[in-house]
């Protein structure tokens, strides 16, 4: 036990010294630690932890109250998301780090300070048209939300994605986490995702390999599609004019998944592309441009 300490206020004043984020510390223990970013995080966002070494066995963390199981991306690569909800409080949090070497059994244990900064939201006035005020309702907003919330819990072990990419072309119109309200107060929310500008009809592509887990109309998100990637990432898409794949279909990168359009509550076409990741939505934008090992 007073050996464990020792190693882990070791190693921890070695991860606090560390200069860069995507810069690696050597280890004696036999393998490397990288947290891409490192240090500091917004709301919303997710950092990629991976632990690198030919002995290592298994690897897991805590952070934020919750598990976070670390997978072989390949002999002797491990990875992991740290997903930070919107919600999350700002302030300073600890990463609890424990790798196994050569199937010991006991870990190795390791910590890093990791401080949540705000997550800059922007804030939205809406006011939607007569005929949809109906949609303003708080409980048909919650049954709503919470359907999808469990659709997106969920942590497939077998990795299905690949690289990737966005599901249709151009920079964001509207951003991850913002704050909505909907005609002057009549129902407040946040932005789960990101909308892209996307005329009805446009292609939809899957943004990775995986499996679609879900292809419903939703009152808010209108004809919406999640594929599951693995490891508990989870793709959105919504307000499409037309579905074109069916629950338990493999897709591949790039496959034209539905059509765009402007199905549930929306003011005109456009794509609302959403991620989660452990079951926390968050910035897709930014999740994509994570440096994921492929
Ligand atoms: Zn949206």
């Amino acid at each position: 036990m007073k050996r464990l300490l020792v190693v882990a206020l070791a190693l921890g004043l070695m991860l606090m010294l560390m200069p860069h984020p995507s810069q690696a510390q050597p280890s004696q223990q036999g393998f490397t630690v990288l947290l891409d970013p490192s240090g500091e995080i917004q709301q919303g966002r997710t950092a990629l932890v991976r632990v690198v070494g030919g002995g290592v066995t298994q690897a897991r963390a805590t952070f934020l109250g919750r598990l976070v199981e670390l997978h072989e991306m390949r002999p002797g690569e491990w990875i992991g998301f740290l997903a930070v909800n919107m919600d999350t409080s700002v302030g300073a949090y600890t990463l609890d780090l424990f790798v196994w070497v050569n199937n010991e059994a006991t870990p190795t244990y390791m910590n890093q300070n990791i401080t949540v900064l705000y997550g800059g939201f922007e804030t939205q006035d809406i006011e939607l048209s007569f005929g949809l005020e109906g949609l303003l309702d708080p409980q048909l907003n919650a049954t709503n939300f919470d359907t999808i919330e469990r659709a997106n819990n969920r942590t497939t072990p077998e990795r299905l994605f690949t690289t990737f990419q966005q599901p249709v072309a151009g920079p964001p119109i509207s951003n991850f986490g913002g704050w909505r309200n909907y005609n002057n107060g009549t129902l407040t929310g946040r932005h789960t995702g990101s909308d892209f500008r996307a005329v009805t009809g446009t292609p939809v592509e899957a943004i990775s390999d995986g499996r679609v887990v879900f292809t419903r109309y939703m009152p808010i998100h209108g004809n919406h599609v999640i594929i599951d990637h693995g490891w508990g990432i989870l793709s959105g898409y919504s307000h499409l004019s037309e579905i074109l794949v069916v629950p338990g279909q493999l897709v591949h990168k790039g496959d034209v998944i539905g059509l765009s359009g402007a199905t549930g509550r929306v003011q005109g076409p456009h794509l609302h592309f959403e991620i989660a990741v452990n079951d926390n939505w968050v910035d897709a934008i930014q999740f994509l441009s994570l440096n994921i090992p492929s």
